[in-house]
């Protein structure tokens, strides 16, 4: 008997709020100076909410709570989350309410050494501006931090609010499927894709895009625990489901470095300021410290050890906003 046919997958719906193809193009300076052809995604020109990868995961998840009659959407994260800016201003446009429970510095087992922990400005302007319900808790585990979100969807809940509880990042199987579409945009053909992976959908959606091709889809992590990858396999499931001829990826398939982490999970490292400063002083582009900023370091690393060639795309993820933090 012949196996079941496969039912046509359904795609996922998806809402307008980015402006897309967003841009592409070479980076002369640098790709003289590194001896490659250097080339730069423009994520962080999306044109919504001062940019930043989380603007497409959210075409398609503003969809399903738009879907759902949802009235409020909660979240966790880093008080100086790119995801809860993105979010709350597509919220905000869909009247909808957005809370978020936040720690400056949320960590897995030890805090990080870092001067930073109260860092001030940023996107916590954006967020009030936005008026996102902020609910600040001091820092401890993610464990914890998720707690907290699960309370406060309780209370939204108790309060008669049909309430959607919005995964950290927006990675869930839909913001993979937002990078898997987002791959179409390309109209060359690169040796290797470099950018900041963290809750894994932008690496999902680009592994699949990219799995049965010659280029290589290397994520940077921004975050210190390996184990990561066993969640990035939980998008993939999903993403299984609306793929045909899907490749099914498991945790040891993705391509994922962890050697430019540097201090930890939102602290800046020293080589990543570094690649801050050479990218706006050779192209007029600013990368940001806790994401675009640690992953072109790697990226300059790994050309100059010979492990990265020819036609390079660097996917510029956004992060801005954290350039213009402070503490006390
Ligand atoms: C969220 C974020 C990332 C990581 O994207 P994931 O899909 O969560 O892995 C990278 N860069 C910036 C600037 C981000 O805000």
């Amino acid at each position: 008997m012949p196996p079941p046919r496969k039912l046509l997958p359904v795609s996922p719906k998806r809402i307008h709020l980015i402006q897309t193809p967003t841009p592409l193009h070479r980076l002369d300076q640098l790709s003289a100076h590194l001896g490659i052809d250097l080339w730069i995604k423009r994520d962080d020109l999306t044109g919504f909410a001062l940019g930043g990868n989380k603007g497409r995961k959210l075409e398609y998840l503003m969809a399903e709570i738009l879907d759902q009659g949802i009235q409020a959407v909660v979240t966790c994260g880093a008080a100086q989350s790119n995801f809860i800016r993105q979010l709350g201003a597509a919220c905000s446009t869909q009247g909808i309410q957005c809370a978020a429970a936040v720690m400056a510095m949320p960590f897995d087992v030890e805090p990080p050494e870092s001067n930073l922990n109260d860092a001030l400005g940023g996107n916590l302007v954006l967020d009030r501006i936005l008026g996102i319900d902020l609910r600040f808790y001091p820092n401890d585990t993610w464990e914890t931090l998720y707690l907290h979100a699960e309370e406060l969807a309780k209370e939204f809940e108790a309060k008669g609010y049909r309430t959607y509880r919005m995964p950290i990042g927006g990675s869930s199987p839909l913001g993979a499927y937002a990078f898997y579409q987002a791959a179409k945009e390309l109209e060359l053909t690169f040796d290797s894709i470099v950018f900041a992976s963290s809750s894994g959908s932008t690496h999902t959606g680009l592994a699949y895009a990219f799995h049965s091709s010659a280029t290589r889809v290397l994520g940077i992590a921004c975050d210190p625990e390996p184990e990561i990858t066993q969640d990035f396999a939980l998008l993939a499931r999903g993403l299984d489901e609306w793929i045909i001829d899907s490749p099914c990826l498991q945790a040891d398939d993705y391509d994922l470095n962890f050697d430019y982490v540097g201090p930890g999970y939102g602290v800046p490292s020293q080589k990543g300021i570094e690649a801050i400063e050479l990218v706006a002083r050779m192209e007029g582009i600013f990368l940001d410290p806790i994401y675009s900023g640690k992953a072109f370091s790697g990226l300059l690393d790994l050309v100059s050890r010979g492990e990265l060639q020819g036609r390079v795309l660097f996917w510029h993820t956004g992060g801005i906003p954290a350039l213009f933090t402070h503490g006390d």
